[in-house]
Formats: C-alpha cells, sequence, structure tokens
C-alpha cells in the first residue's frame, strides 16, 4: 500500500533528513518492523500495510535521534503521538520531517486466523478498506484491531508531506460505534470484576508501557525505590495498581493508538483503560490529545479561581 509513493518522498528526502523511520516487511507473515532508513539505496525496503502496528514515534525519543534531523512515516495517531511530544518538549518540531498516513486501520491477525483457520500471505490481496481472500473481497471492518474500530481520527492533524489521500470516514462510525459505552453499561461491580479479572492474566512484563510512545520517565513509577510504590511482583492488587496508575498518567495524553494492546503477550486488552478515561475527558473537557495544538491540556492547567476547592 502507498509503496511507490513512499519510496519516492524517501528518495527526496534524504538529502534534507539523516534518517527514515519507517515500515519494511517483518520475517513472520502479517507481521511488519520498524526500518531505519540511511541510504536512498534501502528505499526499496520501505513499505506500509495494514500490518504496521508498531507506534514508530517511540524512536523519535531516543538520544541518537534527538541530535538529529530524521523523517517519520506516521499513521494518524502516531502524529497525535507526535503533537503531544511536542507540546511536552520531548522533540523538536524544527527537526521532524513528517509523513502523514491516512490510515484505514490495523489488521488483528488473530481475528484471520479465527475467522478463516490457518491463513497464508499469498491467500490475500489487500485493498485500502477491503481485501480479497482467494477471489472473494470482503471488508476489513470486523478484523481491525479493537483500538483501529474506535478510531475517530484516522487522517493526521498535521504534516509536511501527506502519502495517499484523507480517509473519507470515521471508522468508529462505520465499525464500532457502542465500543467504549459498552464499559458505561455495566454496574460498578461488573466493571471492577471486568479489570480485576484481565489484570490477574498479566505478567508485569511492562511491554504496554514500552511500546507507548508517551510513557517515556526514565524512571518508571513501577520500578522506583524511592518512594517505593509497588513490588515487581506479579499479584493481582500490584498489577491493578500498575495499570490504573499508568491510565492516571496518560490522562489527557493518551493518543489512543492501541500499541499498548498489541504490545502484550497474553492478549490482555489494555487500551481499554486509558481510552476510557481519554472519553471521559472528551466528553467533560471537550479535549483530545494531540488533535488541536492550540488548545490547553485540562490536566496540565489550573485557574486560582477554579470554583472547586482542591485547587486552593
Ligand atoms: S487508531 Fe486510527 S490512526 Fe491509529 S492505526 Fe488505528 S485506524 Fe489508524
Ligand atoms: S496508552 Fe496505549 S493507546 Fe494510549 S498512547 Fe499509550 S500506547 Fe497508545
Ligand atoms: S504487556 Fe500485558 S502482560 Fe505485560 S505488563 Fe502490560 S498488560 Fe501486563
Amino acid at each position: 500500500m502507498y509503496e511507490e509513493e513512499i519510496r519516492a518522498l524517501s528518495v527526496k528526502i534524504l538529502g534534507e533528513v539523516e534518517w527514515i523511520i519507517g515500515y519494511a516487511h517483518g520475517t513472520l507473515p502479517f507481521r511488519a518492523r520498524p526500518f531505519l532508513c540511511q541510504k536512498k539505496e534501502d528505499v526499496t525496503q520501505l513499505t506500509f500495510n495494514h500490518f504496521c502496528g508498531h507506534n514508530l514515534v517511540k524512536y523519535l525519543l531516543d538520544r541518537n535521534a534527538k541530535e538529529r534531523k530524521v523523517a517519520i512515516f506516521a499513521k494518524a495517531c502516531d502524529v497525535r503521538a507526535i503533537m503531544v511530544l511536542i507540546r511536552e518538549r520531548q522533540v523538536k518540531r524544527e527537526n521532524l520531517v513528517i509523513a502523514g498516513i491516512p490510515c484505514y486501520g490495523m489488521v488483528d491477525r488473530k481475528k484471520l486466523e479465527e475467522h478463516f483457520g490457518s491463513v497464508r500471505p499469498s491467500d490475500f490481496e489487500w485493498h485500502l478498506d477491503s481485501f480479497t481472500f482467494r477471489g472473494k473481497t470482503m471488508s476489513i471492518g470486523p478484523f481491525l484491531d479493537a483500538t483501529c474500530q474506535r478510531c475517530l481520527h484516522p487522517n493526521p492533524p498535521l504534516y509536511d508531506y501527506l502519502v495517499g489521500q484523507e480517509v473519507q470516514y470515521i471508522p468508529r462510525e462505520r465499525w464500532n460505534q457502542n465500543a467504549l459505552k459498552k464499559v458505561d453499561t455495566l454496574s460498578r461491580e461488573e466493571r471492577w470484576t471486568f479489570f480485576a479479572g484481565e489484570s490477574k492474566k498479566c505478567i508485569r512484563c511492562y511491554a504496554c508501557r514500552n511500546a507507548c510512545p508517551l510513557c517515556y520517565c526514565k524512571e518508571c513509577f513501577a520500578e522506583m525505590q524511592r518512594p517505593y510504590w509497588l513490588s515487581g511482583a506479579a499479584t493481582p492488587n500490584e498489577n491493578l495498581l500498575f495499570h490504573i496508575g499508568r491510565s492516571l498518567h496518560m490522562a489527557g495524553r493518551c493518543v489512543e493508538c492501541g500499541a499498548c494492546e498489541r504490545a502484550c503477550p497474553v492478549g490482555i486488552p489494555i487500551a481499554l483503560l486509558p481510552c476510557k478515561v481519554e472519553e471521559l475527558i472528551r466528553e467533560n473537557f471537550d479535549f483530545e490529545a494531540g488533535v488541536n495544538p492550540d488548545k490547553e491540556p485540562p490536566l496540565l492547567t489550573y485557574r486560582e479561581n477554579d470554583p472547586n476547592e482542591f485547587i486552593r
């Protein structure tokens, strides 16, 4: 998808930037991998498809990347993460060339296997919002990652170059309008039971945190010795504390990219928690992270005349 355009653009900008951060085909089927392109002869390795779920923005936080001018191929949610990092002064806009990619969503390989049984890449031909499987064309909607089914912003809100054409619909309206509302239909106790049950499966590998482009603290509260918040033991209570603490740290900052959930080796729908917090922030403060650079994040501002007492 977009391969010719991506490669032609890369040749054009490689003089202007030292590195291009993009995707290459993975070594396993239905996988893509991050790829650092530094030479024009390597641009043929760059690709983009429905399996480019990694949020590459994490690589912009690397010390070596910060010292260079780099270009990045970024899906809409990845660009939202860049906008948050610019506001938080973690990356410099002038050091970045953003090649924004309008996004039709990432396909969940497990959903393909559940539906078709064992699958081979040669069985599929991929289009923008559909695919052909052994001659039969189907919509990608039911096979998308849960986070992509609830996506509200498929087009990059900021870019220097746009790859392809803008997506003309809002994925959540088409694929899963009630995704987060479902959590609301649970009683408080049922919601607790649900999240507690999921967090019991957690092995505290921190892959979710490490994949998140906005979890960049040098020392995570989960591993601090002073103050000592929680142990490394993967017990149900400590796991819950870690996930609740992390989702509170993400409040008003999470860009709903789903990278945390894709990274989880035990299949916990872990993005649900920060994404639900973002939904509450959207409803209560009319704010979405990384969408409008002129809007102040509500949890990073205060008014001395705030009617609530906690501020005084
Ligand atoms: S959340 Fe939206 S922009 Fe991000 S990968 Fe999914 S569909 Fe694309
Ligand atoms: S918490 Fe998850 S969904 Fe939110 S920005 Fe981080 S990786 Fe993306
Ligand atoms: S990636 Fe999954 S198992 Fe690992 S810490 Fe996160 S939720 Fe737990």
